[in-house]
């Protein structure tokens, strides 16, 4: 992929009108937490998945599962990669692209756990997984997230929190200890389509959710054994790093 103009590629541009509809179905409208001109320049230079993964962002849209936007996976792949992560926990498997991301970028011997409460995903992600060859290094288990959180050994290198939006603050404790020092808690849709951040933009029925997740970012930044830097991009995402 090297040349890759907007007007080469109209279609590419009603898509983003309708990305709306990819993660929450109901809503109407999206709020960009970038500019759209800026949004649309950074998607233009992201290099395309071919194959599963390019087949997975597909049917994403396609059935409006919530799965990590492309600039957000590209971040995922860096930070992968710069930590040297060899164990990773995931919290949200949805259909599997994340934990097939991260997989790629690490190190062959790499292995990750990922939490998904939904039989359904479940099923879809063991498939897709399994196609993608990544069955002996991503692990999944079944289940609400936060009680098999009380049971996992630790010690991970990374961990990206991307569940339910309203229960992440209630993770968060379990999460920080199941971290080693200097690791990073990654954290998915953090400003919520911009509506942490701006009272006017919060839909009534996303209150609770939108109250918690600025509950949660304030303690991420205030948290004293964490640094933390709040990223703009996709859905918004926090980097914090477990100080050693
Ligand atoms: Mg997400």
């Amino acid at each position: 992929m090297t040349e890759f103009k907007k007007e080469d590629h109209p279609i590419e541009e009603s898509k983003f009108h309708n990305k709306a509809a990819v993660g929450e179905a109901e809503d109407t409208s999206e709020e960009k937490i970038l500019q759209q001109h800026v949004k649309d320049y950074i998607e233009e230079l992201l290099p395309v998945h071919q194959g599963l993964l390019k087949e997975l962002e597909n049917y994403a849209e396609t059935h409006s599962v919530p799965i990590i936007q492309r600039e957000v996976a590209e971040l995922l792949k860096v930070l992968v990669k710069t930590a040297g992560a060899e164990k990773i926990l995931e919290i949200g498997t949805a259909i599997g692209y994340s934990a097939m991301i991260m997989a790629e970028a690490m190190e062959s011997g790499g292995k990750i756990v990922t939490l998904e409460r939904s039989e359904k995903m479940v099923a879809l992600a063991k498939k897709n997984i399994q196609r993608g060859g990544y069955s002996d290094r991503i692990q999944i288990i079944p289940g609400d997230a936060l009680e098999t959180l009380h049971f996992l050994p630790g010690g991970y290198d990374l961990i990206f929190m991307d569940g339910g939006k309203g229960h992440y603050r209630e993770m968060l404790d379990l999460a920080i200890s199941l971290l080693k020092p200097g690791g990073l808690l990654v954290s998915d849709n953090i400003l919520y389509k911009g509506m942490v951040s701006s009272e006017e933009l919060v839909k009534r029925r996303k209150r609770t959710i939108v109250h918690r997740m600025r509950a949660y970012l304030e303690y991420i930044t205030r948290h004293k054994e964490l640094t933390t830097s709040i990223i703009p991009i996709g859905d918004g995402v926090a980097l914090s790093y477990k100080k050693r």
